[in-house]
């Protein structure tokens, strides 16, 4: 599953780690690819991603096996990272004139079948460019994490475009299977009104869990875990374990398990 939005600071990051991190400690075994050179995602799950550690980077443009830069997750049994580091920035240019720039992230996934794994997890920088499209076309579905906040579904409509396009041009599986509202503050109408607006606009598809702004949630990454580790009662933790659950449910009520 592809974690996009081409604005920065919706909470894909977030999104992204925390779930990944509910979903590992309900014994399903969950694979992090940072695909964004900030490294946000590794940051937070406690995974070296200095410049010269082994990274997507060199997956995508030197066909490292996937296998030899995936690492476990430090206290976290289901859960490992496959670290972004700043070079991945290059990738965007450097892939440009290669074979099959689109589908390398695909095929590297393909390649690497050792571990069993029962979800996925994309995070993407904050642009349409290669990366995000080398996200799309390895994933089936895509999850769009919205902020709750003025211009919440500017740029949506090209997301939506882009992802036509990767739909059919590269991989007819994919699909907008999941959007979740992020950064909700109940005290403000204008949050209340965004995430309106987004359900009529894209019904079944948003997820009845919305994450409510709170500062736990952006503590933890400066402490190298998820907010579900972090501060397992707070109210961002619940909120996040609340949405796996929903995801896993949709995703055992789709294969019929
Ligand atoms: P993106 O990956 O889309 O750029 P991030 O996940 O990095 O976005 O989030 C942007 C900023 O907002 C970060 O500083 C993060 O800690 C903070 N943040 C994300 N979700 C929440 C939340 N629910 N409550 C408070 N702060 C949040
Ligand atoms: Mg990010």
């Amino acid at each position: 599953m592809t974690v996009a939005n081409q604005k920065g600071g919706v909470g894909k990051t977030t999104t992204t780690v925390n779930l990944a991190a509910a979903l590992s400690m309900h014994g399903q075994r969950v694979l992090v690819v940072d695909l964004d050179p900030q490294g946000n995602a590794s940051t937070a799950l406690a995974t070296e991603h200095r410049s010269g550690v082994p990274s997507v980077y060199q997956v995508l443009v030197d066909d490292l096996p996937l296998a030899s830069i995936v690492k476990p997750v430090p206290e976290m049994p289901n859960l490992y990272c496959a670290p972004a580091t700043l070079d991945l920035a290059g990738a965007e240019i450097e892939l440009v004139p290669m074979v099959g720039r689109e589908t390398r992230l695909k095929r590297a996934l393909n390649a690497f079948n050792s571990m069993e794994l029962d979800y996925i997890l994309i995070d993407c920088p904050p642009s349409l460019g290669l990366l995000t499209v080398n996200a799309m076309a390895a994933a089936q579905e895509i999850l769009i994490p919205i902020q709750c906040e003025y211009y919440a579904l500017e740029g949506l409509t090209q997301l939506m475009q882009n992802v036509e396009l990767v739909r059919v041009h590269l991989n007819q599986e994919l699909n907008v299977s999941t959007i979740l509202l992020t950064m909700y503050d109940g005290r403000t109408r204008l949050a209340a009104q965004v995430a309106e607006e987004v359900r009529s606009h894209f019904g079944d598809t948003v997820l009845k869990a919305v994450i409510p702004r709170s500062v736990r949630v952006s503590e933890a990454p400066s402490y190298s875990q998820s907010v579900i580790t972090y501060d397992p009662g707070s109210s961002g933790a619940l909120a996040y374990k609340e949405a796996a659950r929903e995801m896993a449910y949709r995703g055992a009520a789709v294969t019929g398990a």
